[in-house]
């Protein structure tokens, strides 16, 4: 008995020790059985991007048994499907109504019968990919480009009720497609999916030559203007991603201060990702162009092409003069002979092969980014299906951390070969 209660004693100590849980203010809610579930889990990456971390994580279908209220912030996932289809059950819409008489809620085309909750009436459908056009006097929409941004994938239309506020309209002239009230904000579009749409383009395009330069490559998903390429100058997905901030910042401001992590090193506010292919150059002309950008104080990645016609001088060169002063050697895959039908296997081939040299030279596994020659991308599954993130999928296998197969490339263009056509590739500058 005398030991019974010297472990329980012993027990109430410890648990009087440890420190009491604390939920981090925001609430991110997966939709484990979307069709598509990882633009929920996205949510999550664009909010680590915005330097914001003070979030978790839990799924949709567990929203009855989660304590609400211990968050200041629940971002709930799309629940109003492409055919119309509201997708949260009764208990979660009472909870949710329950929630938002006090918590903030942010929502991706939510399920049309809370719409009240964001101040706003759901009326139609609108075309697929339309365009925003933000309100840049209200306090989420400032400093946000009052240019029309592109918008990809299926959109829901909203009207004003009498406490709603409009954050962005379709354009021009289009039902209000963002709306607030006091605790609450609605997208009329899924936010995460589009800025995926945005970075790496119209999957509908996949593995086809549309822009008939004899090539599969990553341009060919922004034909037909996916990016309009007059707003070349502006990160279109980061724009979305800061209106996203905005809110969320918003909601915070009257409760607790967010902390921020900023992007860029020494609290800069941008940056340059310098990168060069080294093309045939010789490697004496690839280290003269290196050292230049170490002389202006910058690094650069450099990526060789001919990895096998490097000598063990090369190898011990690299590693004084490039590697050890900061910057990234990679690899210039070369699939060009496949360039017309490029597949999962030639792409791998190419890959690895460049890898397993670059491996036996200077003892480098793997690359942190990579670009191909001509910036083939390969939008094969290995049984021959069509994917558009083959080229993704591949890489990550061999362990690279972010594709650089973007640039503004059009050869028809009117505006030079390296400016309009096929729009803005990325939507962004920005590492995700
Ligand atoms: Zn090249």
């Amino acid at each position: 008995m005398r030991q019974i209660t010297s472990w329980g004693l012993r027990l109430f100590l410890l648990l009087c020790l440890l420190p009491a849980y604390a939920a981090p203010p925001i609430l991110i809610l997966l939709n484990e059985s979307s069709p598509q579930p990882n633009y929920c889990n996205y949510i999550a990456e664009i909010l680590k991007t915005e330097g914001i971390s003070e979030f978790e994580t839990a799924p949709l279908s567990n929203l009855d048994r989660i304590i609400l209220t211990n968050y200041s912030i629940i971002i709930l996932p799309q629940t109003h499907d492409d055919n119309d289809i509201n997708l949260l059950a009764d208990s979660h819409l009472s909870a949710l109504r329950a929630y938002a008489s006090s918590g903030n809620l942010v929502a991706f085309r939510p399920d049309t019968r809370i719409a009240d909750l964001f101040g706003v009436k759901w009326v139609s459908p609108q075309a697929n990919d339309s365009r925003l056009r933000v309100s840049t006097s209200t306090r989420i929409g400032k400093s946000i480009t009052p240019k029309d941004l592109n918008i990809h994938g299926h959109c829901d239309g909203y009207e004003l009720d009498s406490r709603g506020v409009k954050i962005a309209a379709y354009a021009p002239g289009g039902a209000t497609a963002i709306a607030s009230r006091d605790h609450a904000i609605a997208f009329g579009y899924n936010l995460p999916a589009n800025l995926v749409a945005t970075r790496q383009g119209n999957p509908a395009k996949a593995n086809f030559d549309w822009d008939q330069d004899q090539e599969i490559t990553a341009q060919d998903m922004f034909v037909d203007d996916w990016n309009d390429p007059q707003n070349n100058a502006i990160n279109q997905a980061d724009e979305q991603m800061r209106l996203l901030t905005h809110a969320i910042e918003y909601f915070m401001d009257s409760i607790l201060p967010l902390p921020r992590a900023w992007y860029f090193k020494n609290q800069l506010k941008s940056t340059v990702i310098f990168t060069s292919d080294g093309e045939d150059s010789t490697y004496a002309d690839e280290l003269s162009e290196v050292n230049d950008v170490l002389a202006a104080g910058g690094t650069m990645t450099l990526y060789i092409k001919n990895v096998s016609q490097l000598t063990a001088d090369d190898a011990e060169s690299i590693r004084n003069n490039i590697l050890a002063k900061g910057c990234e050697i990679s690899i210039h895959p070369n699939d060009v002979t496949h360039a017309r039908e490029v597949t999962y296997a030639s792409m791998s081939n190419a890959i690895g092969s460049k890898l397993g040299y670059l491996n036996k030279l200077l003892n480098i596994p793997t690359v942190q980014t990579i670009r191909n020659h001509w910036i083939l991308w390969s939008s094969l599954n290995p049984d021959q299906t069509t994917n558009y993130l083959s080229q993704v999928n591949i890489e990550s296998l061999f362990d690279v951390k972010m594709d650089c197969n973007y640039y503004f490339y059009d050869r028809a263009s009117p505006l030079g070969p390296y400016l309009g056509g096929p729009g803005s590739f990325i939507g962004s500058g920005l590492i995700m």
